[in-house]
């Protein structure tokens, strides 16, 4: 069974997926991560971000692969072609890359591909932003996440604190999340939106455990459906 967890960046979706995965025995995947680990490569080798055709070639040839730190069920480590980029790819420069890479059909396609092959191998929890959508959109579970941009901004700046990796400059997030949710919200691939059937949920106000239990609930409806 697939959950979709789709929203803004900085609405809290690692934090409740991780979760509510954990919760419920599920696997989860972070597609972000994923674009993310493509823009690292594209800085990392000198490739235009405009480049389509290399970006397109890079998402269908070097595999994506999540790891685990002992003891934790999430699976927080990345790689791509064997490179581990975990914190490589929190830095600020990939959160102004990372829309740039994102916004191309061939990148996008061979991205879809991979998180179809991951998440019919078992159940899941999916977080991005066209989970709901296009990549699962057969899923029964679909949670629309959001929040304020000033709480999204301020989530964003306590996690890279306690990673200790991207900006903590309150406005230099603030801005970068705005600028990001414009490109994602505006791209003709995949555009950041609601599906109809997602249950929308404003998480500003609500604690992490409030919002975890919400979606435990949905998913034990469904799975009792
Ligand atoms: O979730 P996160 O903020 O790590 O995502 C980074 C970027 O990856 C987003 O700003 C967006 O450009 C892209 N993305 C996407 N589709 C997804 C997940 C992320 O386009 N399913």
């Amino acid at each position: 069974m697939i959950i979709a967890i789709d929203g803004p960046s900085g609405a809290g979706k690692s934090t409740v997926a991780k979760a509510a995965a954990k919760k419920l025995g599920f696997n989860c995947l972070d597609t972000g991560a994923m674009y993310r680990a493509i823009a690292w490569y594209a800085l990392e080798h000198g490739l235009a971000l405009d480049d389509e055709a290399a970006l397109g070639e890079v998402a269908s040839t070097k595999e994506i692969s999540f790891g685990h730190v002992e003891g934790d069920p999430a699976p927080r480590r990345v790689f791509i072609d064997g490179v581990e980029v975990t914190d490589a790819i929190r830095t600020a420069q990939v959160d102004r890359a990372v829309s740039s890479a994102s916004v191309h059909p061939a990148v996008r396609e061979a991205l879809v591909d991979q998180q179809r092959r991951i998440g019919r191998a078992g159940d899941y929890v999916v977080e991005g932003r066209d989970i709901g959508t296009v990549v699962f959109p057969e899923a029964p579970v679909k949670v629309f996440l959001t929040a304020t941009d000033e709480e999204r901004a301020m989530r964003r700046v306590r996690q890279n604190e306690q990673r200790g990796v991207g900006s903590v400059d309150f406005e230099e997030v603030l801005a970068d999340l705005r600028r990001r949710d414009e490109a994602d919200s505006s791209r003709a691939a995949s555009p950041l939106v609601a599906a109809e059937d997602a249950v929308k949920l404003d998480s500003t106000g609500f604690t992490a455990d409030e919002i975890i239990d919400r979606i435990v609930a949905l998913a034990d409806e469904a799975r009792s459906r």
